[in-house]
C-alpha cells in the first residue's frame, strides 16, 4: 500500500518505476515524448513545463470540447460563465504560488487584479467583511472582526495570534522551495539537497514533514483552538480549500492561507478577463498540434509494465516515446487501466488500482449560475465574493460544513469589466461547495430530478438574494447544476470536489513505468496552486535530476 501524507523521500523507499529512468528522447518518429490525459490546470501546467523547460514534445488529450477542467469557462446566451475556481492567492506578488511560477518559467503572461476583502453573510443580520492584511499597529485586520463576533474576544484573539505564530514554520515549503525543485519520485531528495539544503532541513523538522493534516494545530498537541466562533471560521475557511473541516485539511495549505491572508499587504488575485485568460495563457503555451479537445481516452496502454500510449474512445491508438501523465481525476483510472490477469508484467496495474480503492472522495456540488439585469445595481457597494452561511456560522446542531449551509457566491463582475457579459448585465455563481451528497441524486426519474433541482437550488437563490435582494426579478439566465451535471461536464466521478486529505496520494509516482499522475488527488490536493505543483512535479520526473537542476 502506498504510504499517505508524506513524501516518499521521507518515509518510503524509491519506487522502482521512476520515470526518470526513461530513455532520453532521441527518436525521430512523430510520437510525442509524453501524452498528457486531461487539460485541467494540473495537466496544462505539466505539459507546459515539459515543453518549455525540458524541451519535450507533448500531446494533451482532453475529453471535453473546452480546456481547463474545473476551471473552464462556458458560453451561454452571451455570458461566459465560470464553472469553478475564482479565488487565488500568491499570483501578483512574492512569494508566488506554483501556478504563477509555471506561467513565469514558461514565459506566459496573465494580468492580475488584486483585491483585499470579501463579504461574509450569516443567518439573520450577521454581515461583515473579511479584510486582509494588517492594520497600522501591525496586527491582523481580522482582529477587529474577532473582537466584534466572538463571545470571548480576548481569548479568541490570543488563540488566533498563537495559531499564526505556531503555523509559521509550515509555510517554508511554499515560500522557500520553488515548484521546479519537486519531482514525483524519491529523487526529489537530491534536488532539494542540491539546491535547497537549508529549507529541506527546516522541512524535515516539521511534523510529518509538513504533509499532515491541520488537526494538531486545532486540537493539540501543538496548539488548541477553543473559541467556538474562531473554530467555526477556521472550519469554514478550510472547507472552501479542501471540502473538509480544518482538522482534516492539509496543515501546509491552511498555514499558507492563514499567513497570506493576514500578512502585511495581503491580497487575493483574479486573472483579468476571467479564468478563461488563465486557461488560454496555458493553452497558448502549446502548439496547435499539441492539444486535442473532444478526445476521450478510453485506456492507457501498458506493455509489460510500461505505459506506452493510449487508446481513444473512437479506437484511435496513440503512442508516446517516454510515457503518460494522467491528470484525469484519480478514480478515472479504474476505467483507464485494464488489469490483465494473465500478464504477470502488469502487476503494477493491480497495485495501483488497489491503492486507488483506498482514496476517499469528498462530497459534491450544487451550482446556480445566473445572468442578471444590472440596472441600478451599485457594484461599489458589493464584494467580488461572499461566503454565505445559510444556517449560521456557529451552532450546536448545524455544523458549519453541513449540507446546504456554507454557500459561495462569486460576483466577479465586481472588479473586472472585461468579462464575457452582455452590456448592462452581471453574472453570479452560487455554489454549495463540497457539501452536497451525490447519493440523493441517483436513480431519479426525470420529473423527480427536475423537482429536486428546483427544491435544492432554493438555498442558492436565497444566498444570491442576500447579495441582490431582487435577483429573481432581474434574472435572464438561470442554470442549476446538480452533482450529476458536475460529474458530466467536469468529468469528475460522483461530482467530487477531490480526494480527502487522509487518502491523497503522496506524490504522482505509480508502480507502472512511465505513468505519472497529477491533479487534485495528489498531495497537496485541491486548488489551482496545488494541482499546478503536482503538474510540475510530474513533468520534472521525465528528466534526470541533473537536467532538472540545470533547468531552473
Ligand atoms: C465550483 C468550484 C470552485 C472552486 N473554487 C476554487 C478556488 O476558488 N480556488 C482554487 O484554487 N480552487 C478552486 N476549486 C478547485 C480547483 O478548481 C480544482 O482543484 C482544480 O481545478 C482541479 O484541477 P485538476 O487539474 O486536478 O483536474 P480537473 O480540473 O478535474 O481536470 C481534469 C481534466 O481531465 C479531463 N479528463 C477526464 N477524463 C478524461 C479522459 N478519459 N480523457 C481525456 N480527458 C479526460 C477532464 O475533462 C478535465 O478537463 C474549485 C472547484 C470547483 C468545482
Amino acid at each position: 500500500m502506498k504510504a499517505r501524507n508524506s513524501y516518499s523521500f521521507i518515509t518510503t523507499p524509491a519506487r522502482s518505476s521512476s520515470s526518470s529512468t526513461f530513455i532520453a528522447s532521441t527518436s525521430t518518429n512523430k510520437n510525442p515524448d509524453v501524452i498528457v490525459i486531461g487539460s485541467g490546470m494540473g495537466g496544462l501546467c505539466a505539459a507546459n513545463i515539459l515543453r518549455h523547460v525540458h524541451k519535450k514534445t507533448v500531446l494533451v488529450l482532453e475529453s471535453h470540447y473546452l480546456p481547463g477542467g474545473c476551471a473552464h469557462t462556458f458560453p451561454i446566451k452571451g455570458y461566459e460563465f465560470e464553472s469553478g475556481p475564482t479565488i487565488l492567492l500568491g499570483c501578483s506578488k512574492p512569494p508566488l504560488n506554483p501556478l504563477r511560477q509555471v506561467l513565469d518559467i514558461c514565459g506566459l503572461n496573465v494580468d492580475w487584479i488584486s483585491y483585499s476583502s470579501w463579504g461574509v453573510l450569516g443567518d439573520g443580520d450577521e454581515q461583515w467583511d473579511l479584510e486582509l492584511g494588517r492594520d497600522a499597529s501591525n496586527r491582523p485586520k481580522f482582529d477587529s472582526i474577532i473582537e466584534e463576533r466572538s463571545h470571548s474576544p480576548s481569548l479568541a484573539k490570543t488563540e488566533f495570534a498563537q495559531l499564526l505564530e505556531k503555523t509559521l514554520p509550515l509555510i517554508v515549503p511554499a515560500t522557500e522551495i520553488p515548484a521546479m525543485a519537486l519531482r514525483a519520485d524519491s529523487k526529489v531528495l537530491f534536488t532539494l539537497l542540491a539546491k535547497h539544503t537549508k529549507s529541506l532541513f527546516k522541512l524535515l523538522q516539521l511534523p510529518d514533514a509538513g504533509t499532515g493534516p491541520f488537526d494538531p494545530y486545532m486540537n493539540g498537541p501543538i496548539h488548541t483552538v477553543t473559541d467556538p466562533w474562531l473554530r467555526s471560521w477556521l472550519d469554514g475557511l478550510a472547507f472552501s480549500l479542501s471540502g473538509l473541516e480544518a482538522a482534516r485539511t492539509p496543515a501546509s495549505a491552511m498555514s499558507y492561507v492563514l499567513w497570506d491572508l493576514h500578512r502585511d499587504n495581503g491580497s487575493l488575485d483574479y486573472p483579468k478577463g476571467g479564468m478563461k485568460s488563465l486557461v488560454n495563457a496555458l493553452v497558448s503555451g502549446l502548439g496547435d498540434d499539441e492539444i486535442r479537445l473532444k478526445s476521450t481516452v478510453a485506456s492507457i496502454d501498458i506493455v509489460g509494465n510500461r505505459a506506452c500510449g493510449v487508446t481513444l474512445k473512437n479506437g484511435e491508438k496513440l503512442e508516446s516515446n517516454e510515457g503518460v501523465i494522467c491528470n484525469a481525476p484519480l478514480w478515472c483510472l479504474r476505467d483507464l487501466l485494464k488489469p490483465a490477469e494473465s500478464d504477470s508484467g502488469n502487476g503494477g496495474v493491480k497495485t495501483l488500482l488497489d491503492e486507488i480503492r483506498s482514496v476517499n472522495m469528498t462530497r459534491s456540488y450544487l451550482h446556480l449560475h445566473v445572468g442578471l439585469d444590472a440596472e441600478g445595481i451599485d457594484q461599489s457597494k458589493l464584494k467580488p465574493h461572499y461566503t454565505v452561511w445559510e444556517k449560521g456560522m456557529v451552532g450546536d446542531s448545524e455544523h458549519v460544513c453541513s449540507e446546504l449551509n456554507m454557500i459561495a457566491v462569486s460576483n466577479v463582475c465586481n472588479f473586472d469589466d472585461s468579462l464575457g457579459v452582455p452590456e448592462g448585465k452581471i453574472m453570479m455563481h452560487a455554489y454549495a461547495c463540497g457539501n452536497e451528497e451525490y447519493g440523493i441524486w441517483e436513480d431519479l426519474s426525470k420529473e423527480e430530478y427536475e423537482a429536486l433541482k428546483k427544491e435544492r437550488a432554493e438555498t442558492l437563490w436565497s444566498a444570491i438574494e442576500k447579495v441582490v435582494p431582487d435577483a429573481r426579478e432581474r434574472c435572464e439566465v438561470e442554470m442549476i447544476g446538480s452533482p450529476l451535471t458536475h460529474e458530466r461536464f467536469l468529468r469528475r466521478p460522483r461530482g467530487t470536489y477531490g480526494a480527502e486529505v487522509e487518502s491523497l496520494f503522496q506524490d504522482g509516482s505509480t508502480p507502472i513505468d512511465g505513468l505519472v499522475l497529477c491533479g487534485d488527488g495528489i498531495f497537496p490536493g485541491i486548488g489551482l496552486p496545488s494541482v499546478a505543483l503536482s503538474g510540475v512535479s510530474a513533468a520534472n520526473s521525465f528528466v534526470g535530476v541533473w537536467k532538472q537542476l540545470q533547468n531552473y
